[in-house]
Protein backbone atom coordinates (compact mmCIF):
# COMPACT_ATOMS: atom_id res chain seq x y z
CA UNK A 1 0.00 0.00 0.00
CA UNK A 2 1.51 2.98 -1.02
CA UNK A 3 1.28 6.56 0.72
CA UNK A 4 0.82 5.16 3.96
CA UNK A 5 2.33 8.04 5.52
CA UNK A 6 -0.25 10.19 3.91
CA UNK A 7 -3.22 8.53 5.20
CA UNK A 8 -4.84 8.78 8.41
CA UNK A 9 -5.61 6.03 10.76
CA UNK A 10 -8.93 5.80 10.40
CA UNK A 11 -8.62 5.56 6.25
CA UNK A 12 -5.75 3.07 6.89
CA UNK A 13 -8.13 0.70 9.50
CA UNK A 14 -10.92 1.08 6.63
CA UNK A 15 -8.57 -0.07 4.13
CA UNK A 16 -7.14 -2.96 5.98
CA UNK A 17 -10.48 -4.11 6.57
CA UNK A 18 -11.62 -3.54 2.79
CA UNK A 19 -9.77 -6.85 2.00
CA UNK A 20 -11.39 -9.19 4.58
CA UNK A 21 -14.70 -8.37 3.45
CA UNK A 22 -14.09 -9.53 -0.42
CA UNK A 23 -15.80 -12.45 -0.89
CA UNK A 24 -16.35 -13.75 -4.35
CA UNK A 25 -19.48 -12.41 -4.88
CA UNK A 26 -18.47 -9.42 -3.67
CA UNK A 27 -15.66 -9.02 -6.08
CA UNK A 28 -18.02 -10.43 -9.08
CA UNK A 29 -20.04 -7.32 -8.32
CA UNK A 30 -16.84 -4.79 -8.15
CA UNK A 31 -15.82 -5.86 -11.27
CA UNK A 32 -18.69 -6.31 -13.87
CA UNK A 33 -19.95 -2.96 -14.75
CA UNK A 34 -19.84 -1.93 -18.03
CA UNK A 35 -21.78 1.09 -17.29
CA UNK A 36 -24.06 0.53 -19.50
CA UNK A 37 -26.77 2.74 -17.61
CA UNK A 38 -29.68 0.04 -17.28
CA UNK A 39 -29.79 1.16 -13.84
CA UNK A 40 -29.92 4.59 -13.91
CA UNK A 41 -34.01 4.90 -14.11
CA UNK A 42 -34.03 2.31 -11.42
CA UNK A 43 -33.82 4.01 -8.49
CA UNK A 44 -35.75 6.25 -6.83
CA UNK A 45 -32.60 9.15 -5.95
CA UNK A 46 -32.22 9.58 -9.96
CA UNK A 47 -35.85 10.14 -10.71
CA UNK A 48 -36.64 12.36 -8.14
CA UNK A 49 -33.18 14.35 -8.55
CA UNK A 50 -33.27 14.72 -12.24
CA UNK A 51 -29.93 15.71 -14.03
CA UNK A 52 -27.78 15.61 -11.10
CA UNK A 53 -25.44 12.08 -12.63
CA UNK A 54 -24.36 11.35 -8.98
CA UNK A 55 -27.32 10.02 -7.23
CA UNK A 56 -26.73 6.89 -10.65
CA UNK A 57 -26.39 3.29 -9.08
CA UNK A 58 -23.10 3.54 -10.87
CA UNK A 59 -22.09 6.69 -10.19
CA UNK A 60 -22.13 6.18 -6.25
CA UNK A 61 -20.82 2.56 -6.74
CA UNK A 62 -17.93 3.57 -8.18
CA UNK A 63 -16.99 6.14 -5.46
CA UNK A 64 -16.25 2.29 -3.61
CA UNK A 65 -15.42 0.51 -6.95
CA UNK A 66 -12.55 2.72 -7.40
CA UNK A 67 -10.93 1.74 -4.02
CA UNK A 68 -10.99 -1.69 -4.64
CA UNK A 69 -9.40 -1.35 -8.24
CA UNK A 70 -6.95 0.66 -6.46
CA UNK A 71 -5.85 -1.76 -3.80
CA UNK A 72 -7.15 -5.07 -4.87
CA UNK A 73 -7.31 -5.50 -8.35
CA UNK A 74 -4.32 -5.52 -10.88
CA UNK A 75 -5.84 -3.25 -13.10
CA UNK A 76 -5.95 -0.71 -11.36
CA UNK A 77 -2.94 -1.30 -9.57
CA UNK A 78 -1.33 -1.57 -13.03
CA UNK A 79 -3.30 1.27 -14.90
CA UNK A 80 -4.79 3.32 -12.22
CA UNK A 81 -5.36 6.52 -14.61
CA UNK A 82 -7.25 4.36 -17.10
CA UNK A 83 -9.61 2.46 -14.45
CA UNK A 84 -10.20 5.36 -12.39
CA UNK A 85 -9.01 4.06 -9.36
CA UNK A 86 -8.71 6.02 -6.59
CA UNK A 87 -7.45 5.49 -2.60
CA UNK A 88 -8.97 7.22 0.24
CA UNK A 89 -6.57 9.29 2.54
CA UNK A 90 -8.05 11.43 4.86
CA UNK A 91 -11.40 11.58 7.23
CA UNK A 92 -12.59 14.05 4.89
CA UNK A 93 -13.41 11.15 2.33
CA UNK A 94 -14.53 8.74 4.67
CA UNK A 95 -17.12 11.18 6.11
CA UNK A 96 -17.69 11.99 1.67
CA UNK A 97 -18.46 8.12 1.47
CA UNK A 98 -20.53 8.13 4.41
CA UNK A 99 -22.42 10.77 2.24
CA UNK A 100 -22.52 8.78 -0.10
CA UNK A 101 -23.56 5.10 0.94
CA UNK A 102 -25.65 6.18 3.47
CA UNK A 103 -27.38 9.41 2.57
CA UNK A 104 -27.83 8.43 -1.04
CA UNK A 105 -29.09 4.60 -1.00
CA UNK A 106 -31.60 3.40 0.60
CA UNK A 107 -30.00 -0.63 -0.06
CA UNK A 108 -33.71 -1.59 -1.53
CA UNK A 109 -31.71 -3.32 -4.63
CA UNK A 110 -34.50 -2.30 -7.03
CA UNK A 111 -30.95 -1.49 -9.37
CA UNK A 112 -29.29 -4.37 -8.70
CA UNK A 113 -32.34 -6.48 -10.28
CA UNK A 114 -32.10 -4.30 -13.51
CA UNK A 115 -28.79 -5.11 -13.80
CA UNK A 116 -27.98 -7.43 -16.56
CA UNK A 117 -24.26 -8.31 -15.22
CA UNK A 118 -25.65 -9.20 -12.34
CA UNK A 119 -24.01 -6.57 -10.19
CA UNK A 120 -25.40 -6.14 -6.96
CA UNK A 121 -24.64 -2.48 -5.90
CA UNK A 122 -26.57 -2.63 -2.58
CA UNK A 123 -24.40 -5.80 -1.33
CA UNK A 124 -21.27 -3.76 -1.72
CA UNK A 125 -22.71 -0.71 -0.66
CA UNK A 126 -23.93 -2.63 2.62
CA UNK A 127 -19.97 -3.90 2.75
CA UNK A 128 -19.14 -0.28 2.51
CA UNK A 129 -21.42 1.26 5.30
CA UNK A 130 -19.49 -1.69 7.77
CA UNK A 131 -16.41 -0.88 6.50
CA UNK A 132 -17.01 3.00 7.56
CA UNK A 133 -19.20 1.94 10.94
CA UNK A 134 -15.71 0.15 11.92
CA UNK A 135 -13.67 2.78 12.11
CA UNK A 136 -16.72 5.33 14.03
CA UNK A 137 -17.90 6.82 10.59
CA UNK A 138 -21.54 7.11 10.46
CA UNK A 139 -24.31 8.75 10.81
CA UNK A 140 -25.16 9.94 14.25
CA UNK A 141 -28.62 7.72 14.47
CA UNK A 142 -26.82 4.91 12.79
CA UNK A 143 -24.53 4.87 15.94
CA UNK A 144 -27.70 5.68 19.00
CA UNK A 145 -29.40 2.90 17.25
CA UNK A 146 -26.56 0.38 17.28
CA UNK A 147 -25.48 1.00 20.83
CA UNK A 148 -29.15 0.45 21.63
CA UNK A 149 -29.89 -2.93 20.13
CA UNK A 150 -26.08 -4.04 21.32
CA UNK A 151 -26.63 -3.05 24.83
CA UNK A 152 -30.47 -3.48 25.66
CA UNK A 153 -31.11 -5.85 23.35
CA UNK A 154 -33.70 -4.13 21.03
CA UNK A 155 -33.26 -1.05 18.44
CA UNK A 156 -35.64 1.16 20.74
CA UNK A 157 -33.87 0.47 23.64
CA UNK A 158 -37.39 -0.64 25.29
CA UNK A 159 -36.19 -1.98 28.90
CA UNK A 160 -37.54 -5.77 29.93
CA UNK A 161 -39.96 -4.21 32.57
CA UNK A 162 -41.56 -2.12 30.00
CA UNK A 163 -42.09 -4.53 27.54
CA UNK A 164 -43.22 -7.56 30.14
CA UNK A 165 -45.31 -4.40 31.56
CA UNK A 166 -46.80 -3.71 28.43
CA UNK A 167 -47.82 -7.33 26.96
CA UNK A 168 -49.32 -8.31 30.76
CA UNK A 169 -51.80 -5.16 30.26
CA UNK A 170 -52.69 -5.89 26.14
CA UNK A 171 -53.06 -9.50 27.65
CA UNK A 172 -55.05 -8.45 31.18
CA UNK A 173 -57.30 -6.08 28.41
CA UNK A 174 -58.09 -9.60 26.13
CA UNK A 175 -58.89 -11.81 28.52
CA UNK A 176 -61.53 -8.85 29.88
CA UNK A 177 -63.18 -8.53 26.71
CA UNK A 178 -63.34 -11.82 25.99
CA UNK A 179 -64.13 -13.44 29.58
CA UNK A 180 -61.97 -15.99 28.88
CA UNK A 181 -59.17 -17.25 30.72
CA UNK A 182 -57.37 -18.84 27.34
CA UNK A 183 -57.28 -15.36 25.64
CA UNK A 184 -54.20 -14.53 26.94
CA UNK A 185 -50.60 -13.66 25.79
CA UNK A 186 -48.66 -16.29 27.41
CA UNK A 187 -44.91 -14.94 28.45
CA UNK A 188 -42.16 -17.91 28.48
CA UNK A 189 -44.45 -20.99 27.77
CA UNK A 190 -42.00 -23.85 27.24
CA UNK A 191 -42.99 -26.25 24.50
CA UNK A 192 -45.56 -23.70 22.32
CA UNK A 193 -46.03 -24.49 18.63
CA UNK A 194 -45.44 -20.70 18.27
CA UNK A 195 -43.02 -18.72 19.34
CA UNK A 196 -44.18 -15.04 18.22
CA UNK A 197 -41.10 -12.22 18.01
CA UNK A 198 -41.72 -8.50 17.19
CA UNK A 199 -39.96 -5.34 16.09
CA UNK A 200 -39.46 -2.88 19.14
CA UNK A 201 -41.64 -0.37 17.24
CA UNK A 202 -44.97 -2.57 18.42
CA UNK A 203 -44.41 -2.51 21.73
CA UNK A 204 -43.03 1.07 22.03
CA UNK A 205 -45.79 2.96 19.37
CA UNK A 206 -47.77 0.22 18.09
CA UNK A 207 -48.95 -2.21 21.03
CA UNK A 208 -52.30 -2.64 18.71
CA UNK A 209 -50.46 -4.51 16.19
CA UNK A 210 -49.83 -6.75 18.92
CA UNK A 211 -52.73 -7.35 20.50
CA UNK A 212 -54.33 -8.37 17.16
CA UNK A 213 -52.00 -10.78 16.38
CA UNK A 214 -52.96 -12.00 20.15
CA UNK A 215 -56.49 -12.04 19.07
CA UNK A 216 -55.41 -13.94 15.63
CA UNK A 217 -53.47 -16.76 17.47
CA UNK A 218 -56.31 -16.98 20.37
CA UNK A 219 -58.73 -17.56 17.54
CA UNK A 220 -56.95 -20.20 15.74
CA UNK A 221 -56.71 -22.32 19.21
CA UNK A 222 -52.57 -21.84 18.91
CA UNK A 223 -50.54 -22.90 21.47
CA UNK A 224 -48.24 -19.43 21.23
CA UNK A 225 -45.92 -17.50 23.33
CA UNK A 226 -43.81 -14.32 23.69
CA UNK A 227 -40.44 -14.44 25.11
CA UNK A 228 -39.74 -12.06 27.92
CA UNK A 229 -36.48 -11.56 26.70
CA UNK A 230 -34.40 -11.22 23.77
CA UNK A 231 -37.81 -10.80 21.69
CA UNK A 232 -36.45 -8.36 18.94
CA UNK A 233 -36.67 -9.87 15.32
CA UNK A 234 -35.23 -6.70 13.80
CA UNK A 235 -31.67 -6.37 13.01
CA UNK A 236 -29.43 -3.04 12.63
CA UNK A 237 -27.12 -4.88 11.33
CA UNK A 238 -28.77 -5.43 8.00
CA UNK A 239 -28.54 -1.66 7.92
CA UNK A 240 -25.38 -0.44 9.45
CA UNK A 241 -23.24 -3.65 7.63
CA UNK A 242 -21.89 -4.67 10.83
CA UNK A 243 -21.86 -8.18 10.74
CA UNK A 244 -20.67 -8.91 14.34
CA UNK A 245 -24.07 -7.13 15.58
CA UNK A 246 -26.05 -8.43 13.05
CA UNK A 247 -24.90 -12.49 14.79
CA UNK A 248 -25.29 -11.39 18.05
CA UNK A 249 -28.80 -10.04 18.04
CA UNK A 250 -29.94 -13.45 15.53
CA UNK A 251 -28.00 -15.78 17.87
CA UNK A 252 -29.91 -14.33 21.08
CA UNK A 253 -33.34 -14.52 19.35
CA UNK A 254 -32.19 -17.90 17.99
CA UNK A 255 -30.88 -19.46 21.53
CA UNK A 256 -34.25 -17.77 23.25
CA UNK A 257 -36.52 -20.06 21.24
CA UNK A 258 -34.13 -23.04 21.49
CA UNK A 259 -34.13 -22.67 25.29
CA UNK A 260 -37.83 -22.31 25.61
CA UNK A 261 -38.31 -25.60 22.94
CA UNK A 262 -40.21 -23.48 20.32
CA UNK A 263 -41.26 -25.31 17.66
CA UNK A 264 -41.87 -22.58 14.74
CA UNK A 265 -40.12 -18.80 15.69
CA UNK A 266 -43.08 -16.55 13.88
CA UNK A 267 -41.69 -13.19 12.60
CA UNK A 268 -44.40 -10.77 12.68
CA UNK A 269 -44.27 -8.17 9.82
CA UNK A 270 -41.15 -6.89 9.17
CA UNK A 271 -39.34 -6.67 5.81
CA UNK A 272 -35.82 -5.88 7.20
CA UNK A 273 -36.34 -8.15 10.60
CA UNK A 274 -37.76 -11.71 8.06
CA UNK A 275 -34.76 -11.10 5.92
CA UNK A 276 -32.43 -10.90 8.88
CA UNK A 277 -34.06 -13.13 10.81
CA UNK A 278 -35.07 -15.91 8.07
CA UNK A 279 -32.34 -15.80 5.50
CA UNK A 280 -29.02 -13.46 7.04
CA UNK A 281 -29.33 -14.60 10.56
CA UNK A 282 -28.03 -17.97 10.77
CA UNK A 283 -24.93 -16.93 8.53
CA UNK A 284 -23.62 -13.97 10.62
CA UNK A 285 -24.62 -15.74 13.87
CA UNK A 286 -22.90 -19.05 12.22
CA UNK A 287 -25.13 -21.34 13.23
CA UNK A 288 -27.55 -23.89 11.53
CA UNK A 289 -31.26 -23.71 13.00
CA UNK A 290 -32.25 -27.20 12.95
CA UNK A 291 -34.65 -27.52 15.85
CA UNK A 292 -37.10 -24.91 14.73
CA UNK A 293 -38.25 -23.45 11.75
CA UNK A 294 -38.77 -19.87 11.14
CA UNK A 295 -42.28 -18.36 9.10
CA UNK A 296 -43.04 -14.84 8.10
CA UNK A 297 -46.50 -13.69 10.34
CA UNK A 298 -48.31 -13.51 6.66
CA UNK A 299 -47.75 -17.29 6.38
CA UNK A 300 -49.14 -17.89 9.60
CA UNK A 301 -52.50 -15.81 9.31
CA UNK A 302 -53.04 -17.16 5.54
CA UNK A 303 -52.38 -20.95 6.42
CA UNK A 304 -55.09 -20.42 9.45
CA UNK A 305 -57.49 -19.26 7.16
CA UNK A 306 -56.49 -22.16 4.88
CA UNK A 307 -57.19 -24.52 7.64
CA UNK A 308 -60.14 -23.39 8.87
CA UNK A 309 -58.42 -22.31 12.56
CA UNK A 310 -59.60 -18.86 11.39
CA UNK A 311 -63.13 -17.21 9.90
CA UNK A 312 -63.26 -13.89 8.18
CA UNK A 313 -65.59 -11.53 7.24
CA UNK A 314 -64.01 -9.07 4.60
CA UNK A 315 -67.14 -6.85 4.40
CA UNK A 316 -65.54 -5.85 7.93
CA UNK A 317 -62.77 -4.01 5.89
CA UNK A 318 -64.94 -1.58 3.87
CA UNK A 319 -62.46 0.73 2.96
CA UNK A 320 -60.16 0.82 -0.74
CA UNK A 321 -57.24 -0.67 -0.57
CA UNK A 322 -53.20 -1.05 -2.26
CA UNK A 323 -50.15 -3.20 -0.86
CA UNK A 324 -47.17 -1.74 -1.01
CA UNK A 325 -44.09 -4.75 -1.46
CA UNK A 326 -41.24 -4.19 1.26
CA UNK A 327 -37.89 -4.42 -0.43
CA UNK A 328 -36.66 -6.94 1.91
CA UNK A 329 -39.91 -9.03 1.70
CA UNK A 330 -40.29 -9.01 -1.90
CA UNK A 331 -37.23 -8.14 -3.89
CA UNK A 332 -34.73 -9.95 -1.29
CA UNK A 333 -37.05 -12.73 -0.22
CA UNK A 334 -39.83 -13.38 -2.90
CA UNK A 335 -42.82 -12.83 -0.35
CA UNK A 336 -45.13 -10.74 -2.80
CA UNK A 337 -48.08 -13.26 -3.80
CA UNK A 338 -48.65 -14.57 0.06
CA UNK A 339 -49.64 -10.95 1.29
CA UNK A 340 -51.87 -10.33 -2.04
CA UNK A 341 -53.75 -14.09 -1.38
CA UNK A 342 -54.59 -12.67 2.56
CA UNK A 343 -55.84 -9.37 0.90
CA UNK A 344 -58.08 -10.70 -1.10
CA UNK A 345 -59.67 -12.76 1.39
CA UNK A 346 -59.85 -10.16 4.10
CA UNK A 347 -60.49 -6.86 2.01
CA UNK A 348 -63.27 -6.54 -1.14
CA UNK A 349 -61.69 -3.56 -2.92
CA UNK A 350 -57.92 -3.82 -3.79
CA UNK A 351 -55.92 -1.61 -6.36
CA UNK A 352 -53.11 -2.95 -7.17
CA UNK A 353 -49.88 -0.63 -7.64
CA UNK A 354 -47.66 -0.19 -10.67
CA UNK A 355 -44.75 -1.13 -10.73
CA UNK A 356 -45.53 -3.83 -8.00
CA UNK A 357 -44.20 -7.31 -6.71
CA UNK A 358 -39.97 -7.24 -6.79
CA UNK A 359 -40.21 -4.28 -9.51
CA UNK A 360 -42.28 -2.03 -6.58
CA UNK A 361 -40.12 0.79 -5.42
CA UNK A 362 -38.82 1.53 -2.05
CA UNK A 363 -40.87 3.29 0.91
CA UNK A 364 -37.73 5.67 0.23
CA UNK A 365 -37.21 4.99 4.27
CA UNK A 366 -35.42 1.30 4.27
CA UNK A 367 -31.81 1.22 4.81
CA UNK A 368 -32.01 2.50 7.84
CA UNK A 369 -32.89 5.66 6.43
CA UNK A 370 -35.74 6.65 9.32
CA UNK A 371 -33.07 7.11 11.98
CA UNK A 372 -30.40 9.18 9.67
CA UNK A 373 -32.28 12.73 10.28
CA UNK A 374 -29.22 14.78 8.83
CA UNK A 375 -30.48 13.41 5.34
CA UNK A 376 -34.40 13.78 5.96
CA UNK A 377 -34.82 16.70 3.56
CA UNK A 378 -33.10 14.28 0.56
CA UNK A 379 -35.08 11.49 1.36
CA UNK A 380 -38.19 13.26 1.60
CA UNK A 381 -37.54 15.10 -2.05
CA UNK A 382 -36.89 11.60 -3.44
CA UNK A 383 -39.74 10.53 -2.19
CA UNK A 384 -41.29 12.27 -5.20
CA UNK A 385 -41.38 8.87 -7.24
CA UNK A 386 -43.49 6.97 -4.11
CA UNK A 387 -45.81 9.65 -3.66
CA UNK A 388 -46.77 9.52 -7.23
CA UNK A 389 -47.37 5.78 -7.21
CA UNK A 390 -49.27 6.01 -3.95
CA UNK A 391 -51.47 8.59 -5.49
CA UNK A 392 -52.18 6.52 -8.63
CA UNK A 393 -53.90 3.67 -7.07
CA UNK A 394 -56.74 6.40 -6.03
CA UNK A 395 -56.85 3.89 -2.57
CA UNK A 396 -57.82 5.44 0.38
CA UNK A 397 -55.62 2.96 2.41
CA UNK A 398 -51.87 1.40 1.66
CA UNK A 399 -51.48 -1.91 3.52
CA UNK A 400 -48.11 -2.95 4.13
CA UNK A 401 -46.07 -5.91 6.04
CA UNK A 402 -43.25 -4.08 7.33
CA UNK A 403 -43.00 -1.61 10.27
CA UNK A 404 -40.12 0.32 8.39
CA UNK A 405 -42.51 0.89 5.88
CA UNK A 406 -45.12 2.03 8.39
CA UNK A 407 -43.10 4.84 8.95
CA UNK A 408 -41.67 5.25 5.88
CA UNK A 409 -45.02 5.73 3.79
CA UNK A 410 -46.75 7.41 6.80
CA UNK A 411 -44.08 10.19 6.66
CA UNK A 412 -43.79 10.66 3.14
CA UNK A 413 -47.79 10.63 3.40
CA UNK A 414 -48.18 13.67 5.39
CA UNK A 415 -45.29 15.43 3.48
CA UNK A 416 -46.91 14.93 0.51
CA UNK A 417 -50.53 15.92 1.96
CA UNK A 418 -51.89 12.23 0.39
CA UNK A 419 -54.39 12.00 3.30
CA UNK A 420 -54.03 7.62 2.80
CA UNK A 421 -54.15 5.97 5.83
CA UNK A 422 -51.18 3.25 6.28
CA UNK A 423 -52.42 -0.30 7.87
CA UNK A 424 -50.88 -3.48 7.82
CA UNK A 425 -52.29 -7.22 7.60
CA UNK A 426 -52.31 -8.18 11.03
CA UNK A 427 -54.74 -5.08 11.59
CA UNK A 428 -56.85 -6.08 8.74
CA UNK A 429 -57.33 -9.94 9.42
CA UNK A 430 -57.68 -9.19 13.24
CA UNK A 431 -60.70 -6.29 12.23
CA UNK A 432 -62.06 -9.00 9.82
CA UNK A 433 -62.08 -12.16 12.57
CA UNK A 434 -65.55 -14.18 13.33
CA UNK A 435 -65.20 -15.70 16.74
CA UNK A 436 -68.12 -17.52 16.82
CA UNK A 437 -67.28 -19.77 19.69
CA UNK A 438 -64.28 -20.22 22.19
CA UNK A 439 -61.69 -21.89 20.70
CA UNK A 440 -60.01 -24.69 21.74
CA UNK A 441 -55.59 -24.45 22.24
CA UNK A 442 -54.38 -27.13 19.73
S1 LIG B 1 -26.96 -1.96 -15.05
FE1 LIG B 1 -25.23 -3.07 -14.13
S2 LIG B 1 -23.62 -2.99 -15.65
FE2 LIG B 1 -25.09 -1.43 -16.23
S3 LIG B 1 -24.36 0.46 -15.21
FE3 LIG B 1 -25.80 -0.49 -13.81
S4 LIG B 1 -24.52 -1.78 -12.46
FE4 LIG B 1 -23.29 -1.27 -14.27
S1 LIG C 1 -30.06 0.09 -3.97
FE1 LIG C 1 -31.93 1.31 -4.37
S2 LIG C 1 -31.50 3.33 -3.52
FE2 LIG C 1 -29.53 2.26 -3.71
S3 LIG C 1 -28.76 2.91 -5.69
FE3 LIG C 1 -29.86 0.98 -6.01
S4 LIG C 1 -31.94 1.61 -6.59
FE4 LIG C 1 -30.92 3.42 -5.67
Amino acid sequence: MNNNNKRSHKAQKLLERFEKKLNRQMVSSLVSCVHCGNCTEACHYVLANPGDPTYAPAYKADQIRRIFKRHFDWTGKVFPWWVHAKSVFTDEDLEQLKDIVFGKCTNCRRCSINCPMGVDFATFNRMARGLLVSVGVMPEGVAVVSKDQWEIGNQMGVLKEDYVETIEWLSEEMEMEYNDPRAIIPIDRENANVVYSINPREVKYDPRTISDAALIFYAAGENWTMPSECWDMTNFGLFSGDDDLGGSVARKLYEKVSELKGKKLVISECGHGYRSTRCEGPNWAGMDINDFEMESSVITMLRYIGEGRIKVDKSKNNNSYTFHDSCNNARSCGLFEEPRELLDLVVDDFREMYPNRVENYCCTGGGGAMSMSEYTPLRLKSAKIKAEQLKATGAKVVVTSCHNCVDGLSDLIKHYKLGMEVTQLVNLVANALVIEKAPEVV
